[in-house]
């Protein structure tokens, strides 16, 4: 999961429109970040570890002046942790300069590695710099031949947003395994981003979000788009309704907020228990949990609020803050849980590390009983398409019947999502989005390591 915006707008200051941009997709990414900006001539980046934040002030965006900008932030996947993945990274080419900004992770990079030329030597250890490197050394009269040459032969997760000096391209794999949206700048021009929230924080007008295997590009004649790889079968991640998405961005149309309060009524049809309350581990959960407490009839309340700007700090916690746990993250409001019988609903499980945590939070602030609603089916599968999720051994559903987890979390119930709940949710049919780690039916672009089979017991 990473974040990209991409600007085409003479006249602009699109340094500033990528900054507010990327800080709408913070989300997405807070490892490291970077702006790309060309004046026509050259390409000039900034890039650095840490949030957006920390990385940019004023006077380095006065540095970054132009009328193309392509923006990133990243959370890594494939390559390290390091600042040289951080992304946007620049080349340059033999005809000029190309920055590229990359959300997914390629499932054939061995392969496309080896297609680059002997003497080439890469700078960086991602994936992402293979298929830059890739789309310069590509046969092809224009940047779009090159583009339309490399995605062809990549397999894999990949939304770009890349500039040359007097072009912005946008490109999505055929299979629309991450988002990418555009829409036109008031002002003038164009914005490309991993959501449409980023485009609504500029003012920019969504339009549409780019077809899978879609290459656009806007130069001093316009907007552009071609439909350059053949239709795949339609691999959206589902964990992009469930969980990475903003609330107020929109995905096929549908509202990301609205696809999770359907979530959360599906789940209490599915899965009523008497209670008292209901609430929501903040802050992906809310939606669903208010959509629980709507179908069921009783009170949402707020039981634990959110340290937000705690983020991911360089500085590590002592033993004795460490021991706090997740107190770092949430402080209940133990008014709201004090003798309540409570319905707690949380997007996912996955190691099951956390949720024993918040279970005992709610119970130390007074919670008579803790019933748990997950608005996501059991994950017992490992991602390979650009999402740190966990090997089987780790995922606890992959390893213990749903009685088992309940008792290992410390609840006194436990109901999931069904899966064709969570289908209707976001109004996709079954193979029109990615499952993998729900079913371990990836999608045909992944040819990793062979699917482990797991016996699930639940
Ligand atoms: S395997 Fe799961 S997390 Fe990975 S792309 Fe598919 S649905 Fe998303």
């Amino acid at each position: 999961m990473c974040g990209v915006v991409g600007l085409y707008a003479p006249g602009h200051d699109v340094a500033r429109m990528a900054y507010f941009g990327l800080y709408a997709l913070q989300h997405r990414g807070q490892e490291s970040a970077g702006i790309a900006v060309s004046d026509g001539a050259s390409i000039v980046c900034h890039r650095q570890m840490g949030l957006l934040s920390s990385i940019f002030d004023e006077d380095i965006l006065s540095k970054l002046q132009g009328y193309i900008a392509v923006g990133h932030t990243r959370y890594s996947t494939t390559g390290s942790s390091a600042v040289v993945n951080a992304q946007p990274l620049l080349e340059h080419a033999p005809f000029g300069d190309v920055a590229l900004a990359h959300n997914g992770n390629l499932t054939n990079t061995d392969e496309m590695r080896a297609g680059l030329s002997p003497i080439t030597v890469l700078q960086a250890t991602s994936d992402s710099e293979v298929l830059e490197r890739l789309i310069v050394e590509a046969p092809g009269d224009d940047m779009a031949a090159r583009i339309r040459h490399v995605m062809t032969r990549a397999e894999g997760a990949y939304s770009i947003v890349m500039s040359t000096e007097n072009a912005l391209y946008a490109f999505r794999d055929p299979w629309g395994v991450r988002p990418l949206c555009y829409g036109r700048n008031p002002g003038g021009g164009y914005m490309f981003a991993s959501e449409s929230c980023a485009l609504a924080t500029v003012g920019a007008q969504f339009i549409r979000e780019l077809d899978p295997g879609e290459i656009m590009w806007v130069d001093g004649e316009g907007l552009h788009y071609e439909k350059i790889a053949q239709p795949k079968p339609q691999a959206l991640c589902m964990f992009e309704y469930i969980y990475f998405a903003r609330p107020d961005s929109l995905l096929d149309n549908r509202s990301i907020y609205m696809a999770r309060l359907e979530m959360g009524r599906q789940l209490a049809r599915e899965h009523p228990v008497e209670a008292d309350v209901v609430m929501a581990v903040p802050d992906s959960a809310i939606p669903g949990g208010i959509g629980f407490a709507q179908q069921i009839g009783l009170p949402y309340v707020e039981g634990l609020i959110k340290n937000r700007y705690i983020g991911r700090t360089f500085i590590s916690p002592d033993q004795a803050m460490r021991n706090r746990g997740v107190q770092l993250k949430f402080n209940p409001i133990v008014e709201n849980l004090r003798d309540q019988r409570v319905v707690v609903v949380d997007d996912s499980i996955v190691r099951g590390t956390t949720t024993p945590r918040i279970i005992k939070l709610l119970r130390d602030a007074g919670a008579r009983e803790v019933h748990v609603r997950i608005t996501s089916p059991p994950i017992i599968h490992p991602c390979y398409l650009g999402v740190d999720m966990a090997t089987h051994e780790e995922l606890i559903a992959a390893n213990l019947t749903i009685p088992e987890i309940c008792e290992k979390i410390g609840a006194d119930s436990l109901g999931y999502l069904s899966k064709e709940g969570l289908l209707n949710a976001t109004g996709r049919k079954r193979g029109e989005m990615c499952l993998g780690c729900l079913t371990g039916e990836y999608p045909e672009t992944y040819n990793g390591p062979p699917v482990q089979a797991v016996a699930v017991r639940h």
